[in-house]
């Protein structure tokens, strides 16, 4: 991706930096090829050549651009699950992928981790985003997700003589997960999605308290990613799927649902990062109805929002990371409301807009295994900037209106808000 080339200087404004250090207030950040040199209070920022281009956050904040840590681009706000893998050709959904990793950048994410692709497409996509040939977040691609045979993804019934090839390799022991994991290698992705739990939408025979891989599965995709420099992330709800997913070596956790003490403690003895996304069943619950979605599945929902309130505040307390993502891409959570989910954390889990923040910023920039150059506002980092017309420490919501988006910069370079390039 391209950087920007000469001098910027974005003030007036309060300073975010993502650290989780108390705001500056007006402050100034200036960036010279892409990077950032001087982010603090305008009183003692350097300098800035005559001709640099000028960014006025009108009194508003000046942060770092998000991070949407569980970012589906391939889905495409399916209504019905098994839409996602006998909808659409892979053709379409590669457009459709395209259009939302621009829609999530001009909603001020500036990076994304994957949380697991239809095909191939993420890889190809972040290629292309990478390239410049189409606007979206720096990305870390996953691919085709995997999950044993009759687990969670494994939806169609045999009558139906589908396969589910488009979207999850399906696995039967250890030897057939080693095999799914070295088809990912050659396929170039970089996170390995699983499924070792069920969830509240499948409540017959794949509940959010089921175990849809066993240990030996998973600890037999941790070794052969890890061999060839992958990292493994998974679909965890029930606590017996969090607890073997950490001892099996898992670098992130999703969901983390339902976390007991032991699951707690070998969680921040290993410093995983979790990604609750919440906002995925708190939208299931509000708008689930009117998609025809049977009640025993919304009070599952029901179950698994409040557990998972309850882990992440308990995690936050302890100290642990938590990255925040949320799941989009389905009829009832679209793409374009990325930032629900930290309203969210913000109106229902009792985190302050601060701790929220720095979860989308700088933990998300971690879980990208990028946090040494992406994620705060600090000299020597990437300028992926977002600069806000208003205080978002004062109104989180504000973050969810892309209207008051002044400026999205990527490496400095101007990609959405207000101020055209
Ligand atoms: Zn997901």
């Amino acid at each position: 991706m391209k950087t920007a080339s000469g001098t910027t200087l974005i003030a007036n404004g309060q300073l975010v930096d993502g650290t989780g250090a108390a705001a500056v207030a007006d402050a100034a950040l200036v960036i010279e090829q892409g990077r950032i040199v001087y982010a603090g209070p305008a009183s003692g920022a350097p300098e800035v050549p005559r001709g640099a281009r000028n960014i006025d956050a009108r009194g508003g904040t000046i942060m770092p651009g998000l991070v949407e840590a569980h970012y589906h681009p391939t889905y495409f706000n399916v209504a019905a699950l098994e839409d996602l893998d006998i909808k659409y050709p892979v053709e379409y959904v590669t457009l459709l992928a395209a259009h939302n990793a621009q829609l999530a950048l001009e909603c001020g994410y500036t990076a994304a981790r994957s949380g697991g692709s239809l095909f191939n497409v993420d890889v190809w996509l972040k290629k292309a985003i990478d390239e410049d040939l189409v606007l979206g977040p720096r990305l870390a691609a996953s691919g085709r997700e995997i999950c044993g045979v009759g687990g969670l993804m494994d939806w169609n019934p045999d009558y139906r003589k589908i396969g589910m090839e488009g979207l999850v390799l399906l696995v039967n022991g250890p030897d057939e997960a080693r095999a799914a994991v070295r088809k990912l290698v050659k396929d170039g992705v970089e996170w390995v999605k699983t499924y070792p739990t069920g969830d509240a939408a499948a409540p017959d025979t794949n509940d959010h308290h089921t175990l849809c891989m066993t240990f030996e599965e998973m600890h037999a995709v941790v070794q052969t990613a890890h061999n060839h420099k992958l990292k493994v992330t998974g679909h965890c709800r029930a606590t017996e799927g969090i607890r073997n997913a950490l001892r099996a070596g898992y670098d992130t956790l999703e969901h983390g649902t339902f976390m007991d003490t032991e699951a707690l403690d070998l969680l921040l003895e290993r410093n995983t990062p979790v990604i609750p996304a919440l906002q995925f069943e708190h939208a299931s619950i509000l708008h689930g109805p009117e998609f025809g979605m049977l009640q025993a599945v919304i009070d599952g929902h029901k179950e698994t929002l409040e557990g998972g309130a309850e882990s992440a505040r308990r995690i936050l307390r302890a100290g642990g990371r938590l990255g925040m993502g949320g799941d989009y891409g389905f009829a009832w959570n679209p793409h374009g409301t990325y930032a629900k989910e930290l309203t969210f954390f913000v109106e229902h889990v009792g985190f302050t807009p601060l701790e929220t923040i720095t979860c989308a910023t700088r933990t998300g920039a971690e879980i990208l295994g990028r946090g040494h150059e992406l994620g705060t506002l600090e000299a020597g980092k990437l300028a992926d900037v977002l600069v806000v017309d208003g205080d978002v420490l004062g109104n989180i919501g504000l973050l969810e209106d892309r209207s008051r988006f002044i400026a999205v910069l990527q490496g400095g370079v101007m990609k959405a808000g207000q101020v055209r390039p």
